[in-house]
């Protein structure tokens, strides 16, 4: 101690100079001098540490143990650095106690040996370094997926566990690459676009949207949030990765079925409009198309009433034919408009029978005798005796009607309608030939269109609809209708019917 109270003025001056603390103490483990930093450090006065058991500056669970190992330190008489990784602790005058740092030196004078102890309060840093742990792990364990790149060469530098988990690549696969790499809807150039408002310090984030390709190839969708860090000396950009697959299948089921039903509601609306339209239809059908044949029979049922006499019964014949005639015609376009209605609302049902094609024609053929005019004459096709057919027979029935009344209709006096039917291989074909005004060339590729009336036709009694409904009806049952016609020629209707419906 002598020693050390002799060149004090010397120690003092050395020691006072250096921000570690400095104790010395003697090989009984008493301190013999000490510098004002250790002092403070430990929170005594100005010497008051000489003298004093180097114990006082130690935790008591410590003692015996720092004791033995500062003797077995002095014996083996080596240097020792301070150790940054060491977990030293000093305990204050008031019993607190703090991290600390220590280096320890050896020396001999004057015959005796002395240990120097470099002493560093590392509260401070403890502190810091804890902090930053947590700001790690924060960064490390958070479920979204994070990226710094440098700024300069754009280089990924880190990246957290879910974003390499994600993503597939090592750490040090990403370190050699750039953003763009993982990000195939963007290029160089778009990708420095993106990040100018950050570059030019315009805004403090970029969000955006686009895909993250995985290593494995696969790729997913992402929402980038984008920042510069200016903290430390190199600028880095922080990029939080949210995964939104499963938003985006969400919004896509979402924008899915938002299109379903803008669909059906579209299409319910033009059933709806189509509906509306047909009320229309029907009500000018009415006041137009009823109104002629229901004064005609009210004008024969007047004068019917009139022809009272006995041989008046010829007269009587002819209104009472007008009639049926007349009642027989809004009879058929009463049938025609319902069967466009059931059609339309997809309400047809139908029987598939076996009948003899005969039974049909004859009805047909007969209620048609009743519409012919002056002359006019039905040619009956001669081989269809023992012919059968599988088709609906109410079908068959409405298109033949509607073609033969047709052919009526569109004819002039004393011409001849000529029904034909062919057995061909595959199908029985029946044809409707009349001599009549034709459907003029521009007009025959709209003839089967709804309401449709050829420009020849219009001085004639009609609603369009007949051929449009005996077309759709059947094509519903796998046959077929089409025509030859030319004008002021005649027209050929032909119907086919696949056969196969009648062999089995
Ligand atoms: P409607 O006869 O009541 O007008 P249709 O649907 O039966 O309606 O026929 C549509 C149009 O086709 C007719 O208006 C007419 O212009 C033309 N058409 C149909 N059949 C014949 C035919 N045999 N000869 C000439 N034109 C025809």
């Amino acid at each position: 101690m002598r020693v050390f109270e002799k060149n004090s003025n010397i120690f003092n001056l050395l020691s006072e100079g250096v921000s570690e603390g400095i104790i010395v103490v003697n090989t009984s483990q008493t301190i013999v001098a000490s510098n004002s930093v250790a002092e403070g450090m430990f929170g005594f006065k100005k010497h008051e540490l000489i003298g004093e058991s180097l114990d006082i500056l130690i935790p008591k669970k410590h003692h015996s143990t720092h004791r033995s190992h500062v003797k077995g330190f002095i014996q083996k008489n080596k240097k020792r650095q301070i150790k940054h990784d060491s977990h030293l602790f000093g305990v204050r005058k008031d019993g607190q106690q703090f991290p600390v740092e220590i280096g320890l030196n050896p020396f001999h004078i004057y015959g005796a040996t002395y240990v120097m102890a470099l002493i560093i309060d590392i509260t401070e840093r403890k502190r810091k370094e804890g902090e930053l742990g947590l700001w790690t792990r924060i960064f490390d364990e958070s479920l979204n997926e994070m990226y710094i790149f440098d700024a300069e060469t754009f280089k990924f530098k880190n990246a957290n566990k879910e974003a390499l988990r994600n993503i597939g690549y090592t750490l040090n696969e990403l370190r050699t690459m750039t953003p763009v790499a993982i990000k195939p809807e963007l290029n160089k150039l778009a990708f420095r676009k993106l990040i100018q408002p950050l570059v030019k310090d315009e805004m403090g984030k970029v969000d955006f949207e686009t895909t993250h390709k995985r290593k494995d190839g696969s790729s997913y969708p992402v929402e980038v949030h984008l920042q510069l860090s200016k903290i430390g000396e190199q600028k880095s950009f922080i990029a939080i990765i949210l995964d939104i697959t499963e938003r985006k299948n969400y919004t896509e089921t979402l924008e899915k079925k938002v299109e379903e039903r803008t669909l059906q509601l579209t299409e319910a609306l033009a059933v709806e409009k189509e509906l509306n339209e047909l009320k229309t239809r029907f009500l000018s059908l009415v006041s137009h198309e009823f109104k002629t044949p229901l004064s005609s029979i009210l004008t024969s049922i007047t004068l019917l009433g009139k022809y009272t006499r006995t041989e008046q019964q010829e007269k009587r014949d002819k209104h009472v034919a007008t009639i049926k005639n007349k009642v027989k015609y809004l009879d058929t376009i009463l049938t025609d408009f319902l069967s466009v209605e059931r059609l339309e609302s997809g309400k047809v049902t139908y029987a598939i029978e076996s009948f003899p094609l005969s039974k049909v024609i004859n009805e047909v053929v007969y209620d048609s005798n009743m519409l012919l005019k002056n002359g006019q004459r039905i040619q009956y096709p001669d081989n269809i005796d023992e012919l059968m057919i599988q088709f609906d027979e109410k079908t068959l029935e409405l298109v033949l009607s509607n073609l033969i009344h047709n052919a009526i209709k569109y004819s002039l006096e004393d011409s001849i309608i000529d029904l034909q039917v062919t057995v061909e291989k595959e199908q029985i074909v029946l044809k409707i030939i009349d001599e009549g005004i034709g459907i003029p060339q521009a007009d025959q590729k709209h003839i089967f269109d709804r309401y449709f009336r050829a420009k020849n036709a219009l001085l004639t009694q009609g609603t369009g609809i007949g051929l449009n409904i005996a077309k759709q009806h059947l094509e519903n049952l796998g046959a077929s209708l089409d025509f030859l016609s030319e004008e002021n020629k005649g027209s050929t209707f032909f119907v086919r019917i696949p056969i196969e419906r009648n062999t089995n």
